[in-house]
């Protein structure tokens, strides 16, 4: 049973709609980005089929390095990381569930990824 969901960034310049899976619990991800956003993600990665992307003019920025594997996306206006295309599947995608409307994230069982580690 999927659910739909909905948010965005910061000022509102880059939303999102997508269905997955109810979102019971978050991970957290250790590696050299991960660490420093901080951000709590969602478990399940998502079908770029099943996520609608909106932004308005060049609102939606891209950070990559590395293998330039995952897309680190995030608004330019306010800068807050919305969700990123992930190295282990490349083109889908992970959420920051503080981005989500109505989840809060600190209520959320949480896991650590160990992304530090991952070659
Ligand atoms: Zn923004």
């Amino acid at each position: 049973m999927s659910k739909e969901y909905q948010g965005g960034c910061h000022c509102g310049a880059v939303r999102f709609t997508y269905s997955g899976e109810e979102i019971r619990k978050g991970v957290y991800c250790n590696c050299s980005i991960c660490v420093r956003k901080g951000a709590l993600m969602n478990t399940e990665p998502i079908s770029p089929a099943n996520l609608k992307i909106e932004f308005k003019n060049d609102a939606l920025g891209l950070y990559e390095f590395g293998t330039k594997t995952a897309k680190h996306h995030f608004c330019k206006r306010c800068g807050i990381y919305t969700f990123h295309q992930t190295r282990s599947q490349p083109g889908f995608y992970r959420i920051n569930i503080g981005c989500i409307e109505g989840i809060d994230p600190f209520s959320l069982e949480t896991d650590l990824f160990d992304g530090k580690n991952l070659l």
